[in-house]
């Protein structure tokens, strides 16, 4: 298990991590998740060794990690630009911490081939890695990274540079093999799907600082704060006064299943509304998009709100026509 205790780092003037506790446990899958700048990479970069804190410590099992080089901290690396070495092959590049481990010969090429299967490029140790696709060099960078059994994999960033169906495809099966081989895994990333995707846990950073953690459910039902609830790209955020589990707003009552009370923000998640001759709130469609599963609507209310929703009912309303919503109090935050 890896406890990351009050971290601090500094460059100059910026702090680039602001007292960050963080634990990883045996076999868990945890995405750090954060904006741009947020920190995420600094924070790999102090556990992977590549990087001194100016306060804080590391350890591993209760054994304090500070004073331990780099390369015998025992973790898994693997960054968005990859670096393979391109005018090796895949089975040169994927055998590269094992022979810096002095590992024999025979037993190099036996691992090589696991982790290939791993994957999903069997067979593939002869090719040169210039003629393969990014997604495959990425491949051929997890199973360089997993080849020594690392105790811990850390990736940053690792599809950032793929497209959108390679991405998804590939944050499926990576979740899938750390699930199978119990690879303790700390995830980085700023695209919150691929960490939804991905992880047991969430960390969201907020420039520096740990903004909210919890289960991928827990942080989508209950984000902590208005910004980490505008962060996972919830938009409607209004202003209401609650009274006996009913919150009053400027486009009408809603319900909540919250026993808060007094002036409160309010998170309405996009799901949480439905077409309905009983909805209470009234509105006009403005936008429309078709999303796949669902339409994305944007409705404007009388007081000028808008609200934002995702509605995956027939018929679904044209633009310009008037409807009425109701709204599931699950899918109502009522923030501090
Ligand atoms: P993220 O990976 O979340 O995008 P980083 O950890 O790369 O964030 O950066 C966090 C902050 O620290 C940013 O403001 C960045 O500009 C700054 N920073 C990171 N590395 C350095 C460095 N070597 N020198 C100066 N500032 C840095
Ligand atoms: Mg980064």
């Amino acid at each position: 298990m890896l406890e990351v205790q009050n971290l601090t780092v500094r460059f100059g003037e910026k702090t680039a991590l602001d007292r960050v506790d963080l634990t990883v446990t045996d076999g868990e899958i945890l995405a750090v998740l954060g904006p741009s700048g947020s920190g995420k990479t600094t924070l790999l970069r102090v556990i992977a060794g590549l990087q001194a804190p100016e306060s804080g410590s590391l350890a591993w099992d209760g054994q304090r990690l500070d004073n331990v080089a780099s390369h015998e901290r025992g973790f898994g690396l693997m960054f968005q630009d990859y670096a393979l070495f391109p005018h090796r092959t895949v089975a040169g590049n994927v055998a590269f911490g094992l022979r810096m481990a002095h590992m024999p010969g025979d037993r190099i090429q036996e691992r090589v081939a696991v982790v290939l299967d791993w994957v999903g490029l069997p067979g593939y140790q002869d090719r040169s890695v210039g003629n393969l696709s990014g997604g495959e060099q990425q491949r051929v960078a997890l199973a360089r990274a997993l080849a020594p059994a690392p105790r811990m994999l850390m990736l940053d960033e690792p599809v950032g540079s793929l497209d959108r169906g390679m991405r998804e495809r590939l944050v499926g099966e990576l979740r899938h093999l750390f699930v199978e081989r119990g690879i303790t895994t700390l995830y980085v990333t700023h695209d919150q799907e691929e960490a939804f995707g991905l992880a047991d846990r969430i960390v969201i950073m907020k420039d520096g600082t740990v903004a909210q953690e919890g289960t991928p459910e827990q942080v989508w039902h209950k984000p902590g704060d208005e910004w980490v609830a505008r962060f996972l790209g919830f938009d409607n955020i209004i202003d209401a006064t609650i009274t006996g589990g009913v919150a009053d707003t400027s486009f009408g009552s809603v319900a909540i299943a919250s026993d808060a009370s007094g002036s409160h923000r309010l998170v309405i998640r996009p799901d949480a509304f439905t077409v309905s001759e009983a909805g209470t709130v009234r509105g006009t469609v403005v936008t429309r998009s078709f999303r796949g599963g669902h339409f994305q609507l944007r409705v404007s209310t009388p007081s000028g709100v808008l609200l934002d929703m995702e509605i995956d009912q027939h018929p679904v309303p044209d633009v310009g026509q008037t409807v009425n919503l109701a709204i599931d109090p699950d899918a109502v935050v009522v923030l501090d």
